[in-house]
C-alpha cells in the first residue's frame, strides 16, 4: 500500500514535471517570438486629402500618428503628409491602394466614380447622423461592408473621424424654391451632389483647398465644405454672403483611414490592436472638437456680415424627394450599392424608431 502510494506519487510528479517543463519551454518559445515583434519597427506614410495641420480633419492624422507612436513606444512612426506633399488630394486611394503610402486619411465618397457604393461609408443625404453612424460601423455590420467593398483594391478601411452634422453651404443669392438651384455650380461631393444635379444644378468634386479661390474666380457659384469651425478657417465669409442650413446632403460624415492591405497583413496583432484602438479616439475626439468649436465660429461668422439661412420647407421636401430616387437608381444599377443599402436601411429604420422617443423627444423638451 505504501509502495503503491510512493509509486502513484512518483508518477505524479513525475509528470507534473514534465508539464512544468514543456510549458516553460512553450513560454520561452514564445517570449522569444514576443521579444522579436517588439524588436521589429515600422515606418510608415500616411497622406491625406486635407492641407497640413487644418482645423479637425488635418489635425485627426496628426493626433493618430502621436497615440500610435506613444501606444506602441515608437515601435510604429507614422509620417503624415498633406494633400500635394506626395500625392495630390484626390489620388490618395490609388497611392495606398498600390502601396507608395500604407495609409491614407480622407473621405469614401471622394472615391465615388471608383465605387459607386462608397458614400455610404462617409454620409446619405437625409440618411444617418454621427452617433447613428458610429452604430452602423461598429455594431450593425457597416464595418465589415466597408471592408468587403474596399478588399480588391487591396485596402484595409477604419472610421477616422465625424464632423457631426454639416451646413448646407455656402451662396451668393437666396434659395426660395427648387429652380433656384437651376444653372448653379457647386462644389458639393458624393450622393448629396447626385441630388443637387437632379434639382437642375451642377455638382463639382474638389478637394477643400481649391475652394476658395474656385468661389472667389467664379469657376463655381457655390460650394459645401463642413461646419462653422473649418468654414471659418478657410475663410469662404470672404467670398459668399448666405450660409444655408442644415446640412441635408451631409447629415453625419465619417472620415476614413485606410490602410494598404500588405502593410496591415506585416502588423504584429498588437500593432494591429493599437491602430484600430488610435484610429477609434480620432474617430470620436473630432466630433467631440466639432460639437465644441463650432458656435463659436459661428458667431464670428455672423459678426463678420454672414446672413444665416434656412433651407425653405418646400425646398427640403423636394430634395429628401430626389434623394429617394437617387437611392432607388443606384440600387438598381450596382450590386454592392444594393448589399450595402439592404444592411444601411434595416438599421436606419430601427435607430429612426427608437431616436423618436430618445434624442427627438428629448430635443423637442429641452428647447420649448
Ligand atoms: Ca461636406
Amino acid at each position: 500500500m505504501t509502495i503503491s502510494v510512493r509509486t502513484f506519487l512518483s508518477v505524479v510528479l513525475s509528470t507534473a514535471l514534465i508539464i512544468i517543463l514543456s510549458a516553460c519551454g512553450g513560454s520561452d518559445n514564445s517570449s522569444t517570438q514576443g521579444a522579436a515583434a517588439e524588436q521589429q519597427t515600422f515606418k510608415w506614410k500616411l497622406v491625406t486629402t486635407w492641407p497640413k495641420n487644418f482645423p479637425g480633419l488635418g489635425v485627426a492624422p496628426e493626433n493618430f500618428a502621436t497615440l500610435v507612436d506613444r501606444m506602441s513606444n515608437g515601435r510604429l512612426k507614422v509620417k503624415v503628409y498633406a494633400a500635394g506633399e506626395i500625392v495630390p488630394a484626390l489620388e490618395v486611394f490609388s497611392a495606398v491602394s498600390s502601396g507608395t503610402a500604407e495609409m491614407g486619411h480622407g473621405a469614401a465618397y471622394y472615391w465615388k466614380g471608383k465605387i459607386p457604393a462608397a458614400p455610404f461609408f462617409t454620409s446619405v443625404p437625409f440618411g444617418l447622423n454621427a452617433q447613428e453612424m458610429n452604430g452602423w460601423l461598429h455594431h450593425g455590420g457597416g464595418l465589415e461592408l466597408w471592408r468587403e467593398l474596399y478588399a480588391p483594391f487591396n485596402l484595409v478601411p477604419m472610421a477616422g473621424g465625424n464632423t457631426g452634422i454639416q451646413m448646407g453651404g455656402w451662396f451668393n443669392k437666396e434659395l426660395n424654391s427648387i429652380d433656384d438651384f437651376k444653372g448653379l455650380k457647386m462644389r458639393i461631393p458624393g450622393l448629396g451632389g447626385e441630388v443637387f444635379t437632379r434639382a437642375g444644378g451642377t455638382a463639382v468634386n474638389m478637394p477643400g483647398g481649391e475652394i476658395f479661390t474656385s468661389l472667389q474666380t467664379g469657376v463655381i457659384d457655390a460650394a459645401e465644405w463642413v461646419a462653422p469651425y473649418n468654414d471659418l478657417a478657410f475663410g469662404f465669409h470672404n467670398v459668399a454672403k448666405y450660409y444655408y442650413y442644415p446640412g441635408w446632403q451631409e447629415p453625419g460624415p465619417t472620415l476614413e483611414l485606410i490602410i494598404n492591405k500588405s502593410a496591415y497583413d506585416s502588423l504584429p496583432d498588437d500593432l494591429v490592436a493599437i491602430v484600430e484602438a488610435a484610429a477609434r479616439t480620432i474617430n470620436q475626439d473630432m466630433l467631440d472638437k466639432y460639437t465644441s468649436r463650432n458656435n463659436a465660429a459661428l458667431i464670428e461668422l455672423e459678426k463678420s456680415g454672414v446672413e444665416l439661412r434656412r433651407y425653405p420647407d418646400e425646398v427640403i421636401k423636394r430634395l429628401r424627394e430626389t434623394a429617394q430616387q437617387v437611392m432607388a437608381e443606384n440600387v438598381a444599377n450596382d450590386a454592392m450599392f444594393k448589399k450595402i443599402y439592404t444592411s444601411y436601411d434595416a438599421y436606419r429604420q430601427q435607430v429612426i424608431a427608437y431616436h423618436k422617443i430618445s434624442e427627438e423627444a428629448y430635443f423637442d423638451i429641452r428647447n420649448d
